[in-house]
This record gives C-alpha cells, sequence and structure tokens, in this order.
C-alpha cells in the first residue's frame, strides 16, 4: 500500500507521525502552515497512521 498525505483534509495535528513504527513521516513545511510528508523509502504500507 502506497501512503500519501491528502492536503486538502490534513490538518496537521501530527498524530500520524507519532504512531508510525518507522519514523516515516517528518515534517516538510513550517510556514506558512504545519505540513508533514511520508517517506516513501521507510514507509512499510502498515496502514497504523491512517486512522
Ligand atoms: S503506513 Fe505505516 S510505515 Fe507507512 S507512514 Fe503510515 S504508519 Fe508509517
Amino acid at each position: 500500500m502506497r501512503v500519501s498525505i491528502d492536503y486538502a483534509i490534513c490538518n496537521s495535528c501530527g498524530l500520524c507521525r507519532e504512531v508510525c513504527p518507522e519514523s516515516a513521516i517528518r515534517p516538510k513545511l513550517l510556514e506558512p502552515r504545519h505540513l508533514y510528508e511520508v517517506i516513501p523509502e521507510k514507509c512499510t504500507g502498515c496502514g497504523e497512521c491512517l486512522d
């Protein structure tokens, strides 16, 4: 499974980053809005972050 963040609905809460067992989610941009991105090389597609 390929995971990416939908910025149209993401509220930048950071919960996905906290639960990722692979530390595959990192900050992408801080201003004007805090955004995260998935690092494809680290993501195993486990789905833990989806909820
Ligand atoms: S699918 Fe799993 S490994 Fe990939 S970003 Fe989400 S929690 Fe991390």
